[in-house]
């Protein structure tokens, strides 16, 4: 069988390999100039390819359509990648969270390995190579027409163009285009594991403070979609970090926006009443100082001088002239600290792209499209997204997997 996998990435990377094992006569077609440009600058250029978590614990980590892959990761599992990637002479650590990086540190040997693989398996690899139309006929597969004018005849096409986060990689979404030509349903693409733009005015005055340990709760029409406990950190325009990328995945699902926005508990190890005795117990030790100089006490630096501003407090008031209503002011801004969110930042900041070709046009068991026969899809241009610790390449692996062996 003649196969084209369109796409040098991830997925495409491991469909080609995955095909030209079960004995396929294999093309693998990468536009920019070389494989993996994506996979490159992963996990901040480590690249966490995948996370050595249980199968529950997986599924737990997808956002979008965890049902679809079940044989997709069936078929390649985190410990059969892990096997497929030490086999090809990349050995593999894992680290805290079983986030799964290369003992090297550098996701170039993530690339290699591919390479390696590509080359054993005998997948002629063209670089340079933009595919600019699918040929179909009569509802079936037929080949390729590259932006050059070539023409390629398969009896298989696999797209594995990627999403349309990071464009400069090269995944500028040019398999949706494809997708719908051909008649597959578009879900909404949103950006994804992204920072939020946000109203407030203080926020942007507390860049580049980091928070640790603190609870993000995300609100949309008044009801609570995601709760946990973590890091973020304040930015010039809004709010970023490990907390708020996760945030922002769920953020991508809601279908219609009525008020979102983030409450923060800045001291989630204390109930209400066990942080207004704390605060009792420093103004009467503060007694005749200003309240602004035992803050330091409870909070970070910057945000001790903004959080009288956001209770609404003198900062120049004695600790023993503070009401009860300040301290309740206080004690507000502290556990419930509102940050009111205008939108998200676009895709050339996303991590993953939210939304993708409708899963209810592939089959699940094959990644064949139920709509032109012998097309095949593959990773992030499906609606399919997880949270970050190597949920994404590991689906991006697993699907080309799938799609490469049907
Ligand atoms: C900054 C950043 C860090 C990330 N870190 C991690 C991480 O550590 N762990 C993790 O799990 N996930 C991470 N991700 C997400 C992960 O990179 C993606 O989920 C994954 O790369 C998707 O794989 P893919 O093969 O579907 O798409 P891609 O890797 O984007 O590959 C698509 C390929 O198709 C090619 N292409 C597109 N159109 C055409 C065409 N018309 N003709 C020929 N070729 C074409 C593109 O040039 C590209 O090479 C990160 C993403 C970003 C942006």
């Amino acid at each position: 069988m003649k196969t084209i996998v369109v796409g040098g990435g991830a997925a495409g990377m491991m469909a080609a390999v995955a095909a030209a094992d079960k004995g396929d006569d294999v093309i693998l077609l990468e536009k920019n100039e070389k494989l993996g440009k994506k996979v490159f600058i992963t996990g901040k250029g480590r690249c966490n390819v995948t996370n050595a978590c249980d199968r529950d614990t997986f599924f737990e980590h997808v956002i979008s359509n965890p049902k679809f892959l079940y044989s997709a990761y069936s078929a390649l599992d985190s410990k059969a990648l892990m096997d497929f990637i030490e086999a090809n002479k990349t050995p593999l650590k894992i680290e805290r969270g079983n986030r799964v990086f290369p003992v090297s540190d550098h996701s170039y040997d993530i690339i290699d390995a591919f390479k390696r693989a590509l080359k054993n398996k005998g997948v002629e690899v063209r670089l340079h190579a933009e595919v600019k139309e699918l040929l179909i006929k009569k509802s079936e597969i037929s080949g390729v027409k590259l932006s050059d004018g070539e023409i390629l005849s398969a009896d298989k096409v696999i797209l594995a163009t990627g999403g349309f986060s990071y464009q400069s990689t090269g995944s500028t979404g040019d398999g949706y285009r494809f997708a719908d030509k051909s008649g597959h349903r578009l879900t909404e693409r949103k950006p994804a594991l992204v920072p939020f733009e946000t109203k407030e005015e203080w926020v942007g005055k507390l860049q580049g403070l980091s928070l640790k340990n603190v609870k993000l709760s995300l609100y949309n029409a008044e009801k609570c979609l995601y709760s946990e406990l973590g890091e973020m950190l304040f930015t010039h325009f809004g709010v970023s970090g490990p907390l708020i990328l996760s945030a922002s995945s769920v953020y991508a699902g809601i279908s219609e926006y009525r008020n979102p926005y983030i409450l923060l508990d800045l001291k989630p190890a204390l109930t209400d009443e066990e942080f207004d005795k704390r605060l009792i117990r420093e103004l009467e030790a503060g007694n005749r100082k200003e309240l602004k100089n035992i803050l330091n006490e409870i909070y970070p630096s910057s945000l001790a001088g903004m959080i009288c501003g956001i209770a609404k407090i003198d900062p120049f008031k004695r600790c023993n002239e503070i009401s009860g209503k300040e301290r309740k002011a206080l004690l507000a801004a502290t556990k419930r600290l509102k940050i009111t969110i205008s939108k998200t930042r676009d895709f050339n900041e996303a991590i993953i792209t939210h939304g993708g070709v409708s899963v209810k046009d592939v089959n699940p068991k094959t990644m064949e499209s139920r709509i032109v026969a012998g097309l095949y899809f593959a990773g992030e241009l499906l609606d399919v997204d997880a949270f970050t610790g190597g949920f994404n390449l590991q689906i991006a692996f697993s699907t080309g997997y799938l799609a490469g062996i049907s």
